[in-house]
């Protein structure tokens, strides 16, 4: 079938994306599904900031095989289910994952589908788990971009990569659920199991990080600091229910934080992908506290923290990645908590864009002040 979809062309373009143009619509054709496969009516898909790795250049460091259909995020209808798919039916909405996680590897049996073993092959090579890819252009392959290629009219996914939700839930808000919920919120629900009245800093306020802060505040967090170098961002930050908003860029700001909160936070979130956020919620991190360290950022990057006081104070570093979830558990809980309004996924999700305005969408995300941008396909 014929299928419009946003696809990268080439890698490391110079900003501003309006000028330059890595991304164009381009008219495709979509195979249908196969067996195990779901083909997705895409009626919502997020715009994050490994989205835009992929774009510069800063991430995968391994190739991204191209031309490729980005997008990791998002939200749809099921059209169409292919041989051996029993569990869902057309007309079901779901919500996309971006581990293809295999289900049988030791990570997956240790209930950590996140750190699936086989999965980043088939991220790397642009494939779907199942083997292949789905799109075409005459002759030319077109990637998908770690099983879900979400930027495109309809995609056609590995029906473990989908979490089924209720039929009543906005596409635009669900699709956020995707990467930057599960991420932020699950960093600090699964990777900290903060308790109530636990302190909190959250440095990098995206959508991985205001989601961070509405998981503490929903978990009972107190104080709860929020850290980034936009006013903007920190005083949403202040109105979602933070105690202090710092600027990133502020000499004083590590200071100022451990003041604030008794010599500093049982927990630091970095989630910018940053080594100066890093340093910031190293250094904000209390005696025997815990950093966790959310945000992916470049492949070359070395850790900056002081060794000595790791042992000393008896600090902990974590790895969160895709929030130390298990999707089909930690979804729909998160889903049920939107619903009854105890996270306000609708505060932190910003303007809708059309297939045609990705180049300019994502040189707004670039300047970092703009909340979740989501995509509108059709
Ligand atoms: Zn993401
Ligand atoms: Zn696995």
């Amino acid at each position: 079938m014929k299928v419009r979809a946003s696809v990268l062309t080439r890698i490391g373009a110079t900003r501003p994306y309006s000028v330059s143009r890595p991304l164009e619509v381009e008219e495709l054709e979509l195979d249908g599904p196969g067996p195990r496969e779901v083909l997705l009516k895409v009626h919502a898909a997020g715009l994050c900031h490994s989205d835009l790795s992929a774009i510069d250049g800063t991430r995968p460091a391994e190739r991204t095989p191209l031309p490729m259909i980005l997008g990791h995020e998002a939200a749809g209808e099921v059209l169409e289910v292919g041989a051996g798919v029993t569990d869902l039916k057309p007309g079901d909405r779901v919500v996309t994952t971006f581990v293809p996680s295999c289900g049988h590897c030791v990570s997956c049996m240790e209930g950590r589908p996140a750190l699936c073993e086989p999965a980043p092959r088939f991220s790397a090579g642009g494939v779907l788990a199942t083997g292949g890819t789905r799109f075409r252009r005459g002759s030319r392959t077109i990637h998908h971009y770690v099983g879900v290629a979400g930027f495109a009219e309809m995609t056609v996914m590995v029906r473990d990569s989908l979490v089924k939700i209720d039929d009543d839930v906005a596409f635009e808000s669900a699709a956020l659920f995707g990467c930057a919920v599960l991420t932020g919120v699950g960093a600090v629900l699964n990777t900290a199991r903060i308790r109530a009245g636990d302190s909190v800093a959250v440095i990098g306020l995206g959508g991985v990080g205001l989601s961070a802060l509405l998981g503490a505040r929903m978990a009972g967090a107190f104080p709860i600091v929020a850290v980034d170098p936009s006013d903007e961002k920190l005083r949403l930050a202040l109105d979602l229910g933070a105690s202090l908003a710092v600027r990133s860029d502020s000499p004083d700001a590590v200071a100022r934080i451990r003041d604030s909160t008794e010599g500093g936070v049982h927990y630091a979130f970095e989630t910018a992908g940053a080594t100066q956020a890093l340093d910031i919620a190293y250094r904000v991190t209390r005696r025997g506290g815990t950093t966790v360290v959310a945000g992916l950022p470049a492949g070359n990057l070395q850790a900056p923290f002081s060794h000595a006081s790791l042992v000393a104070e008896e600090r902990t570093v974590k790895g969160s990645y895709f929030g130390s979830c298990v999707p089909v558990r930690d979804l729909p809980r998160l889903i049920r908590a939107y619903r009854l309004g105890q996270l306000p996924v609708d505060r932190i999700t910003g303007a809708t864009v059309r297939l045609e305005e990705m180049n300019e969408a994502f040189d707004t995300l670039a300047a970092g002040t703009a909340l979740r941008q989501v995509l509108v396909p059709a």
